[in-house]
């Protein structure tokens, strides 16, 4: 049977992702200050998220600015490295959400954000190629 991950491995991942995390928003903040005027479309041109909250007044720029980053890849990296950091507080960190079956650690130590184990995300990459994107 596999065993979960270590308290001193979690602590070498949590490391790791903020240090990604620190890198990464940096450079979003160099991005912001120097694009936040430029229409704002990632690889699939989708600008749905972002149109959405420019078209409602009322919305605060707190939220604005999260629909800026969560419509380019940047901010779509950083929510997933929260939510890897949010795993390892809640002790759910290192299993996959799809078969819950322990995500190997060489896996980790290449993507330590990953959510899905191999298995998964290979069936998961399927699923999506198969679309007509
Ligand atoms: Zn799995």
């Amino acid at each position: 049977m596999a065993k979960g991950l270590s308290k001193a491995k979690l602590g070498k991942y949590r490391r790791l992702l903020e240090k990604k995390r620190k890198a990464l928003l940096k450079e979003l903040d160099y991005l912001e200050g120097s694009s936040m005027n430029a229409t704002i479309t990632d690889s699939t041109g989708d600008i749905s998220a972002y149109s959405y909250h420019m078209a409602d007044q009322g919305t605060d720029a707190m939220e604005r600015e999260k629909a800026f980053l969560f419509a380019s890849r940047e901010g779509r990296f950083l929510y997933h490295l929260n939510q890897a950091l949010d795993r390892i507080g809640s002790g759910t960190y290192g299993r996959c959400e799809e078969c819950g079956e322990f995500i190997s650690e060489e896996r980790l130590n290449a993507v330590p954000h990953a959510r899905l184990c191999i298995a998964c995300k290979m069936k998961d990459d399927e699923r999506k190629s198969t679309k007509t994107t």
